[in-house]
């Protein structure tokens, strides 16, 4: 029988303190409610924006609203100055321009977390790659339900698939000023260019 891709290892969601979910995670196997009868202490945060896009979607609505009245899931939003830490490191891996301000938003709140926790035990889930990516450059721990989770910190090169130009990440989407082209990203191998 052929093997099948290894998936990143389950967390042991009874050891954690908090969970931070994007809308990703909602919409997939998760259940705060579920885990939450098995580990009682377990905080579930989640931030506005993905507050009002779980409410749009039927299955994630109604996880919320049961997570709510058993006070399972809190909202709430980041601190600027974390929201510039994810900012800024999400610049150097070049994963900003892929990066919606949702998902800047809740790596940014795990920093206010663990700020004001410092003992505590969180965790991040969220299917999107350059969240993951961004997470593995600051240290935080995150989980994936659905894609297998990245293995190591990539390193984003942005590039003219025409006139294979590179550009800062910023550029990502934009179009190339030699082409016009449209630029994608590729993981970036050998030595960084200076920009
Ligand atoms: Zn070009």
């Amino acid at each position: 029988m052929p093997m099948k891709p290894m998936k990143p290892m389950k967390p042991n969601f009874n050891s954690l303190n908090f969970i931070i979910l994007d809308n990703t995670a909602f919409v997939s196997a998760l259940d705060p409610n579920q885990i939450s009868l098995q580990n009682p202490g377990i905080q579930f945060y989640i931030t506005s924006s993905v507050y009002d896009e779980a409410l749009s979607n039927q299955r994630s609505s109604q996880r919320i609203e049961i997570a709510e009245a058993q006070q399972v899931l809190k909202v709430r939003d980041p601190m600027p100055e974390s929201l510039k830490i994810v900012n800024s490191a999400a610049e150097e891996t070049g994963d900003i321009a892929a990066l919606s301000q949702t998902d800047q938003e809740i790596i940014a709140l795990y920093l206010d977390l663990i700020y004001e926790y410092p003992d505590q035990k969180g965790l991040l889930i969220s299917d999107d790659y350059s969240v993951q990516n961004t997470c593995a450059r600051l240290k935080i721990p995150f989980y994936s339900y659905q894609k297998r989770g990245i293995k190591k910190n990539i390193r984003w090169e942005i590039y003219c698939p025409n006139c294979f130009e590179t550009f800062p990440p910023k550029l990502l989407g934009k179009n190339c000023d030699h082409c016009g082209a449209t630029l994608k990203r590729r993981a970036y191998r050998g030595k960084r260019r200076k920009f």
